[in-house]
Formats: C-alpha cells, sequence, structure tokens
C-alpha cells in the first residue's frame, strides 16, 4: 500500500516508537557517503561500494572524496554545497575506474556538520530529451488544474503517473481526520480493483507519517532487497546512529517489506500530498516485478505530487464554494418565509426539504416549548425530548455538534442507525426553542488489508512476533456508530439560521408583548367605563324610582288600579335595574381591583360557605358531599369565597330534585400527590389543581353551556329558580381569570352539572 506501512494493532506504541529513521540500513541499489561538510572527508560509507563503485569501503573511508570523484567533480559538489539541494539535485556525477566511466545521479543533502552524497546509477530513460518532458508536464499540469472535481483531479494524476513511471498501479489515497484512509482514485492493469479499499490509521504509524512530510517521495525498486549496513556503523564523529530521513536509499521497516510481499508487490513508491502542512493523502504506486525509477522521473512524480497538492486546497475551495451557494440560496427561502410568518416554527416547517438540506442531514426536529415537530429520519419524540435534556449543559455558543453521539451519549445506541450525528441549535433557552439535524450512522464497509484483529505471529520458539497482515483477501469491518462529519460550511450556516431565528423570535416576543399591553390597556378602559357608565347610570335611575314613588304616593287615589299596575311595574323595573347596574358595578371593580393572595385553607372556607348559604335558605334540604378534604392554597380569600359561593348557590337554586346533593371537591394534580406524600398539609400553588362543584340539578343543554358565563345572560324566567341577576358566573369566572385559572362546565339536562375550574395557568412544570 504505502512507505512505511507497519502493522500496529497488538501495541501501537511499540511501532510508533520503531526508529525508522536511523536504521543504520540502506537500499541496495545506491551509495551512501557521509563526508565531512568541510574537509569533504569520506567518514561513513555504506558496504556495497564494491559492487557498485569498484572500491572496499576501507579502501574509500578516510579518504577525501576528490579520490573518488576527482577534483572537477568536487568542486561542482562544493558549488552546490551553497545552494538550495531542492534546486541542484541530481548532480550528474561519473567516477573512473579501469578505463571504464560509470554514471551517477548524485543526491546530496546537509545533515549538522556533515553531508550526505548519494550515488545511483544512472540509467539512460526515455524522457531524457528536455521537451518532451516539458510537453508532457504541461499537458499534465494543465489537465490536473483543469479537473472539474477532486476526484477528477485524483483520476487525472493516478493515470499520469503511470504513464510517466511504468507502474502497474497506482493510486490516490486520502487521510480522514481519524487518519484511517480510503483509495479514492486507481489506475491499474491489475484485475482486483483497490479503488474503495479502507486501511486503519494503525497502518501508518505517527513516525512514518513524520517522515513523509520531511521526505516527498520513498522509492522501493525492490522489496526483496538485501539492507545494507553502513561502515561504520555509528557516525565516527558522533558515535551516533545516522539520522537517514532525508536519504533516498534509507532502509525501511521489515514489517513494511513483509506488508509489502504479502500483497503480492515487489516494487513501491509513494509520493506525499501535503495540505496546509499535513499530510493530506499518499499517490501510490506498485509493481508485481523489480522496478527502478530515476532520479529525474522521480522528480517529475514529486513535482505532480506538489502541484497536487497545491490544487487540493483549490478544489476543496470550489466544490465548498459551489455548496456555500447552494446553502446561501436556501438562507435566503429562510428568510423570505420568517418575514413572513408569526411563529418561526410555521415559518421553516413551510421548508422542510430546505431544512434538511441546509446541512445535508436526513432528519431534523423543531422544538418549540412542549411541541416537537419531526421532519424525515429522527428518533421517537421521548428519545428526542431525553436527549435534548441531556445535551442542555453540552451547548457551545448556542451549538452542539456530534458524529458520533452513542461514544458521548450511550442511550443513542439504541438509535445510532439514524442519528449518529447530531447538529443542533439553540435558538432561545427561555422560550425553549431549538432545531436538531440528524445524520444516519455510514456503516463503512473497511476492506483492510487482512484482520486487524490478528497481527500477532507465534514463531517457533514460541515468542510473539507482529506481522502484518498475509492475507488481503476482503476483510470487513464495519464502523460502527459514525456519521459523515459536519462540514464547517454547515456549521456556518447553521449559526447564520440562528441569527435569523434569533431576530424572528424577539421580533415575536415584542409583538406579544405589544399585543399584551394592548389588551390589557383596553381592558383596563372597558372596565373604567363600565364603573363610570354603571355609577353614572345609578344616579338617574333613583330619581325614576324616587319619582315612581311619589307618583305612587301622591296620586294613587287619582289613579285607576291599571295606572297604579303601571307604577308599581316602574318601581319594580328599576329596582331590578339597580341590581343590573350593581353587579355591573361590581364586574368592574373586580377587574380593576387588586388580588390579596394569601394562604387559604379552602376546607374550612367551603364549610363556612356552606353554613352561610344553609342559614340563608334553610328551606332547601341539601346533602353536601366533600370527599376528601379541600387543599391550602395561594389566592384572595374574599373572592374564592364568592366564587364558591356563587356556584354553591346556583348548585341549590337549579335543582328541582326531591333529594338534592351537592358534591365539593378537587382532582388531584402530580404536585399535588408529591406534597401529599411530604406528609404535611399541601399548600398548593401549583396549576394542576382542578376544583369542581357538582349536583344533580336540572343540568344545562349543550348549546348553552358556553352562553352561562356571559353578563345577565339567564336561561329562565326572571323569577324562576329564585330569580337572579344572570351575572354571578360572569363574576366567578373573572375571579377565576384574575387568578390566572380557566372555569368550566360540564352537564348533563336534567341529571345535573359539573363546574371545574382552576387557580392559576397551566405551565409545562
Ligand atoms: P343567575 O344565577 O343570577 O341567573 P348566573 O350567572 O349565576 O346567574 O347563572 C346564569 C345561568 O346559568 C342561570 O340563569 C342558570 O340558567 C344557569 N345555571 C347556573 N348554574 C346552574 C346549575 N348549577 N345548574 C343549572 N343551571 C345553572
Amino acid at each position: 500500500m504505502s512507505d512505511e506501512t507497519l502493522n500496529l494493532t497488538v501495541d501501537l506504541t511499540n511501532c510508533d516508537r520503531e526508529p525508522i529513521h536511523i536504521p543504520g540500513l540502506v537500499q541496495p541499489h545506491g551509495v551512501l557517503l557521509v563526508l565531512h561538510s568541510s574537509t569533504l572527508e569520506i567518514l561513513q560509507v555504506s558496504r556495497n561500494t564494491l559492487e557498485l563503485l569498484d572500491r572496499t569501503a576501507e579502501e574509500l573511508l578516510g579518504q577525501p572524496l576528490a579520490g573518488l570523484l576527482g577534483d572537477e567533480q568536487v568542486k561542482l559538489i562544493q558549488r552546490c554545497l551553497a545552494k538550495d539541494f531542492e534546486s541542484v539535485n541530481p548532480l550528474n556525477l561519473s567516477i573512473e575506474r579501469q578505463h571504464q566511466s560509470l554514471a551517477f545521479d548524485g543526491i546530496v543533502h546537509r545533515l549538522d556538520a556533515f553531508i550526505l552524497l548519494e550515488l545511483e546509477p544512472n540509467i539512460i530513460e526515455s524522457h531524457t530529451n528536455f521537451f518532451d518532458f516539458y510537453h508532457q508536464m504541461k499537458g499534465a499540469i494543465t489537465r490536473i488544474q483543469k479537473a472539474p472535481t477532486l476526484l477528477e483531479m485524483c483520476q487525472e494524476v493516478v493515470e499520469e503517473v503511470r504513464q510517466i513511471t511504468g507502474f502497474d498501479r497506482v493510486m490516490v489515497y486520502q487521510f480522514d481526520a481519524e487518519g484511517s484512509g480510503s483509495v479514492i482514485a486507481e489506475d491499474t492493469i491489475h484485475e482486483t480493483p483497490y479503488l474503495g479499499l479502507r486501511y486503519p490509521s494503525s497502518d501508518i504509524p505517527q513516525q512514518a507519517r513524520h517522515l513523509y512530510t520531511l521526505n516527498w517521495l520513498r522509492l522501493i525498486p525492490d522489496v526483496s532487497y538485501q539492507p545494507v549496513a553502513l561502515a561504520p556503523v555509528n557516525n565516527p564523529v558522533t558515535q551516533q546512529p545516522l539520522d537517514l530521513s532525508l536519504s533516498v536509499l534509507r532502509s525501511v521497516s521489515p514489517l513494511h517489506l513483509e506488508y509489502l510481499q504479502n500483497m503480492g508487490v515487489t516494487a513501491s513508491m509513494s509520493i506525499s500530498l501535503i495540505q496546509d502542512q499535513k499530510l493530506w493523502g499518499l499517490i501510490a504506486c506498485h509493481h508485481s516485478s523489480p522496478k527502478y525509477i530515476s532520479y529525474n522521473i522521480r522528480t517529475v512524480c514529486e513535482f505532480i505530487g506538489q502541484v497536487m497538492s497545491i490544487e487540493l486546497a483549490n478544489k476543496a475551495a470550489s466544490e465548498d464554494s459551489d455548496y456555500k451557494v447552494h446553502i446561501k440560496t436556501l438562507q435566503t427561502q429562510f428568510i423570505e418565509a420568517l418575514s413572513q410568518t408569526e411563529h418561526f416554527l410555521n415559518g421553516i416547517m413551510q421548508l422542510e426539504t430546505e431544512l434538511l438540506q441546509l446541512v445535508n442531514a436526513t432528519g431534523a426536529v423543531l422544538c418549540s416549548g412542549s411541541q416537537c415537530i419531526c421532519v424525515g429520519e429522527t428518533p421517537a419524540e421521548a428519545d428526542v425530548r431525553a436527549l435534548l435534556d441531556w445535551m442542555k449543559p453540552h451547548f457551545v455558543q448556542s451549538l452542539f455538534e456530534t458524529r458520533s453521539l452513542s461514544k458521548a451519549y450511550p442511550a443513542a445506541e439504541s438509535f445510532q442507525a439514524i442519528a449518529s450525528g447530531v447538529l443542533a441549535l439553540e435558538i432561545s433557552k427561555v422560550h425553549h426553542n431549538y432545531i436538531l439535524w440528524f445524520r444516519p450512522e455510514v456503516i463503512q464497509t473497511v476492506n483492510w488489508g487482512g484482520n486487524p484483529n490478528k497481527p500477532v505471529e507465534v514463531l517457533a520458539d514460541n515468542s510473539l512476533r507482529m506481522s502484518p497482515r498475509r492475507s488481503f483477501d476482503l476483510w470487513q469491518e464495519t464502523v460502527r456508530a459514525s456519521a459523515l462529519p459536519w462540514k464547517p460550511c454547515e456549521i456556518a450556516a447553521v449559526i447564520e439560521l440562528r441569527s435569523l431565528l434569533v431576530g424572528v423570535v424577539l421580533r415575536q416576543a415584542d409583538e406579544l408583548a405589544l399585543m399584551n399591553f394592548e389588551l390589557q390597556r383596553s381592558n383596563e378602559e372597558l372596565d373604567s367605563f363600565a364603573y363610570i357608565a354603571s355609577h353614572d347610570l345609578k344616579e338617574p335611575l333613583r330619581g325614576i324610582h324616587n319619582y315612581a314613588n311619589f307618583l305612587m304616593e301622591d296620586y294613587a287615589t287619582e289613579l285607576d288600579s291599571n295606572g297604579v299596575t303601571k307604577l308599581q311595574t316602574i318601581v319594580r323595573l328599576t329596582q331590578r335595574m339597580e341590581d343590573l347596574i350593581n353587579s355591573l358595578l361590581y364586574f368592574s371593580r373586580l377587574g380593576r381591583a387588586e388580588l390579596m393572595r394569601q394562604t387559604v385553607n379552602l376546607d374550612e372556607l367551603v364549610h363556612q360557605t356552606i353554613a352561610t348559604l344553609t342559614i340563608a335558605r334553610p328551606q332547601d334540604e341539601v346533602e353536601f358531599r366533600i370527599p376528601q378534604p379541600l387543599p391550602e392554597i395561594e389566592c384572595d380569600r374574599a373572592r374564592v369565597n364568592e366564587l364558591f359561593t356563587n356556584l354553591i348557590s346556583n348548585a341549590i337554586k337549579y335543582n328541582n330534585k326531591a333529594e338534592k346533593w351537592i358534591e365539593i371537591g378537587y382532582i388531584p394534580g402530580e404536585g399535588a400527590e408529591e406534597m401529599a406524600g411530604s406528609g404535611r398539609s399541601p399548600i398548593l400553588t401549583f396549576p394542576t389543581l382542578t376544583f369542581y362543584v357538582r349536583d344533580n340539578g336540572i343540568g344545562i343543554p349543550p348549546e348553552h353551556l358556553d352562553k352561562i358565563f356571559q353578563i345577565f345572560r339567564r336561561l329562565h324566567g326572571r323569577d324562576d329558580f329564585g330569580g337572579g341577576t344572570g351575572a354571578g358566573l360572569t363574576i366567578a369566572r373573572k375571579i377565576v381569570e384574575r387568578h390566572g385559572g380557566k372555569i368550566w362546565v360540564e352537564s348533563v339536562p336534567a341529571e345535573g352539572s359539573t363546574f371545574y375550574f382552576t387557580l392559576a395557568a397551566e405551565t409545562d412544570a
């Protein structure tokens, strides 16, 4: 696959510690000379000089370089030493031996106080013609730059490199954020494609990755080579092993060679692809027989790698920018929809598909208060609520983001198939507004180069040995519980959406506040109008009443009985009108007066009310039922007393049964049970408590259930059932509403009615 690939599953730290930069060995296809940088004395040589230079190591060690290369060539090297080695390598060198001239590519680099000179026999290549080479390169680079997408560029590169080098397999290998990677482009003569194969990050240990960033190209012409030792083994000046990081001949790890052999690879070359000074990937070349690539050709390949490295950023940026344009279009749609909507949820719900597209998600949930709306593939609502509760402390700047939720939140395992990736936005904590996006688990079929869990071989002496994988058949492993990562531009889109939504939420809050203010003002105006009107009407009414009385007293003898009856009717009507006006006046006062909240024992209060009513109407025999003692609550005692009085007296009045009964009770809420369990008398300030007054009276026809709460609305003749102004239930409703509660009635005509009320608004608590 790639250079320095080791199997790390057994002991990653061991492999990561393997000092691959100081193996003390080189590959045999060239000679390494270590020179003193000022004297150019030969301090160390590889032990293959006899084969390649026709001189033993001993003949060379301690000698000046000129003894091997002659003065002219040494001067050439000295001139180069001042320059950038990248631009001078390779030097065309020749060594004379027994009337024979041996040609070499000389590759120099400096290492502290030493010069490393590597000599590779110069093999004549077809690309020696500069113009051929120039045209080929020009064409290749244009094609690489013009490739519309990253993948097309990679394909262009593998084809180009294979054409230049003649390797039988060339691949582009890309690392992901976690360091594991996959083959994303391939050109090969082999039948088995490696395209799409994935490799674990442990295949390339840390120090190998580091060397890849220092040295952009590595070549192993024959994996079955015999490594060549250095003579002497350590640098004679420093007494240290020689750092071969920048050496082109450096011998690679035996494990890596075994790995390649297992793959059926005999020659290998790899070129680093670097983006933002990080290893982005590799161009990996394989050949099934030994293959040497000259330094010149290697330079061309390295150059292609460099061009591609530069283009990586451009391609990513242009792909990103297309995506960003798409996101912008979606955002504009959101702005439009949200500007025309009263609640942000409605606005977003018009754009369900776009909501998913905005971040390339497969599911989304919108939460507002107690409401949750699911779009696409999402976990069950209960799971979403639990997730949200867990997530709340984890928001950073209103954002939460993960690609493998179950790692942080194990409860997510049950729904990881649809929601391994989560991106969540907190729009308003106060209003409990959130949007969550989900991405499914990407079940990645990983075709490891062998089973990564069985990298250990037991040798004959029972010792353990790490070995690269032998089987390169597809070995599948599923990388579970991970979704595709959220891209930075997607996260940015969500943040922008948030500011948009916050604007809408704030606008709505403002509008609501304004409406409340208007409502309050008009209520106040209505109350004061009712007060003034009723107050002012009373005076002329009293006048009419008085004058009607005067008429009766002073002129009764002059009027016939018909006239007297009419006068009596006027007096009665004015009295009734006064009652009505008094009710109205009282009603308007109710709306204006402050509530005097205090802890009130309702049980006592109701018993007193019953006692008072029974005294006032001794003729009514009624059975009162109170199934359980009523609790203590925070309320305005006088008003709530009035409330019970109105409801109970109605229950007595509107009952024509021989055996009348009235039940007064409450339906406990969850909070009440908790309090009751605490062993003390429950003081209930929470909303879930519903009180009721039930009778077995005449009942109310269904069509009148709402009307009876309207002021002065009566369902009976003036004097039926003891008469009344028709204001009692209106006042009852006002009292309940002033306490923040609701009142309603359920009734079956001829069987009875139940009036329910609460004394506080419902909340989510
Ligand atoms: P009032 O009792 O002065 O007429 P209310 O506002 O208290 O005025 O009641 C309005 C109407 O609702 C009553 O006239 C009666 O028709 C009906 N009503 C009230 N309570 C009951 C009840 N418990 N059973 C049947 N009808 C009732």
